[in-house]
């Protein structure tokens, strides 16, 4: 708990403190940081809970979903805890960028790059999401049918 004596520490918060601005980005942090700890994809990341791993880089992951809905269906996320993919920003072009990517390769990697696949992020409640960490579902191996259910 040294940090809390350091004189830098220390100005910093008296000079920031009184800032409304501040307050709020303490309490999205503290909110966050308590999300993620009852996060079931944060937990897969951190390795806490294992998964059928296909990809890793520094930004993303990708695993076999539990409860496959076709042959293939595999679960892109960033590593970085976003619940829904309306909370998606500016700073995070790079990482959608590097998801949509992963997707490409992995289906080029299991053989339907070609033949065609389907990619779902299921948004809310109406929109049948029930893990609040951003994820986009890689579903392939069979003829996909329209409208979705
Ligand atoms: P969604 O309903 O769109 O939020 O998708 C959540 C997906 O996560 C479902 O397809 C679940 O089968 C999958 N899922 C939940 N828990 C796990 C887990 N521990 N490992 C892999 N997939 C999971
Ligand atoms: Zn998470």
């Amino acid at each position: 708990m040294n940090w809390i004596h350091n004189p830098a520490f220390r100005r910093f918060l008296l000079s920031n403190f009184g800032k409304k601005q501040f307050f709020w980005k303490i309490v999205s942090f503290v909110l966050r940081f308590l999300k993620m700890q009852s996060c079931i994809f944060c937990k897969i990341v951190n390795g806490e809970i294992s998964s059928r791993k296909v990809y890793e880089d520094e930004k993303v992951l990708a695993f076999h979903d539990i409860n496959p809905q076709a042959p293939i269906h595999i679960l892109v996320i960033p590593k970085k805890h976003i619940m829904t993919i309306r909370e998606v920003n500016e700073d995070d072009k790079d990482l959608l960028f590097s998801i949509i990517k992963t997707c490409n390769k992995i289906a080029d990697d299991m053989g339907i790059g070609e033949k065609g696949f389907r990619i779902v992020v299921n948004t809310n409640p109406y929109g049948g999401q029930t893990v609040y960490h951003l994820h986009f579902h890689l579903i392939g191996g069979r003829q996909m049918r329209w409208p979705p259910g």
